[in-house]
């Protein structure tokens, strides 16, 4: 039996998936054949205790799906599917392993701070939604789930949609010429400190650097244009042009906005994401606002800064957090979320 303990303490998202899933269906076949023996439910018990301590979700995965080359999908393990954690939520009810239960909550809980949160809808969702119709029945006391409502659901919106990304001021990087630029000489075989830094760029970077000029003009020759393009890059968010009514023609550099603008578009695409599933887990019930009590508004309107301290974030100030978020570009991306089935009604 310790070796059973050794085999599921190590904590792996698919040992977890594996066990949930196979302890939910074999109880499943069993009390539908009505052979649920003393011995059956003793064995029950023993599996769960060992598989709670190790209980795992699948984390983000490092290298999401748009930096790769290769053309071929990474099979993934399915995520944990939550109809089986509530049929394991039922059966601890049914057989009295209350304290199981609590154990699991715990630390489901626990794991939606590190989990994939793409697989939130999948692994954590239909566990609420299987004891929302529990609590409807009558057959569970809503009071009991309040917590894994309250704070599960606040910590997937804070994590998952972030707060709303906010184009604070117009300040850019500076460019690298000023004081630091190594150029490179032939002959020489190395790189050798260049004396001196350049006017122009100084002067772009006053530019650069303010939190309100969005527009500069700099009449110059041709040559000295060309090196102050050089200098900007895509991180400095300016485009440039030429303006030709008088010599020397003007480079013009326009500060933009694209990159807040895209992001402002995911993060307003996160919230109708959340929302939505936020309304089809209200559905037909309508019984949220008894689990959710004094939450209740906040989390059906996504109010990502309300909602910190119920999911245990320092509240923090108006930053950009966006790029904490786990959403990027692979969110849509085909996962596979198959769970395996295991078909024991056959013979
Ligand atoms: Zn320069």
């Amino acid at each position: 039996m310790s070796e059973l303990h050794e085999i599921l303490d190590t904590p792996t998202p698919e040992k977890t998936a594996f066990i949930m899933s196979f302890l939910s269906r074999i109880y499943e076949h069993f009390r539908s054949t009505g052979s649920v023996r003393t011995d059956i439910p003793d064995m029950y018990e023993v599996l769960l205790r060992a598989a709670i301590p190790g209980f795992a979700l699948r984390k983000p995965e490092e290298h999401p799906r748009y930096y790769r080359y290769s053309p071929e999908e990474e099979i993934r393990e399915p995520a944990l599917n939550g109809h089986d954690l509530a049929l394991i939520f039922q059966h601890c009810r049914e057989l009295g392993l209350e304290e199981c239960i609590n154990q699991m909550i715990g630390r489901i809980l626990e794991e939606i701070d590190t989990m994939d949160m793409k697989d939130f809808p999948t692994s954590i969702l239909p566990l609420l939604e299987d004891l929302l119709s529990d609590i409807k029945k009558g057959e569970v006391n809503a009071e009991r789930f309040k917590r894994l409502f309250q704070t599960g659901l606040a910590k997937y919106i804070v994590t998952y949609v972030s707060d709303e990304p906010k184009q604070l001021k117009w300040s850019r990087e500076l460019t690298k010429c000023n004081g630091d630029y190594r150029g490179y000489f032939p002959g020489y075989g190395a790189t050798k400190l260049k004396a001196g830094t350049c006017q122009d760029c100084r002067q772009m970077n006053v530019f650069l650097q303010s939190p309100t000029e969005t527009v500069w003009r700099f009449p110059a020759a041709e040559a000295r244009r060309k090196h102050l393009i050089n200098k900007l890059s895509d991180k400095h968010e300016c485009f440039t042009t030429i303006e030709k009514p008088h010599t020397p023609f003007s480079l013009v550099v326009t500060k933009h906005k694209r990159s807040m603008d895209e992001k402002h578009r995911k993060w307003k695409a996160r919230v109708s994401e959340v929302k939505g599933h936020l309304q089809s887990l209200e559905g037909r019930h309508r019984i949220l606002d008894n689990v959710l009590h004094e939450r209740y508004a906040d989390i059906m309107a996504v109010r990502v800064k309300n909602l910190r301290v119920e999911a245990g974030q320092a509240v923090e100030g108006s930053n950009d957090r966006s790029e904490h978020t786990q959403a990027g570009p692979s969110q849509v991306a085909g996962q596979k979320r198959k769970a395996a089935v295991v078909d024991l009604t056959d013979d």
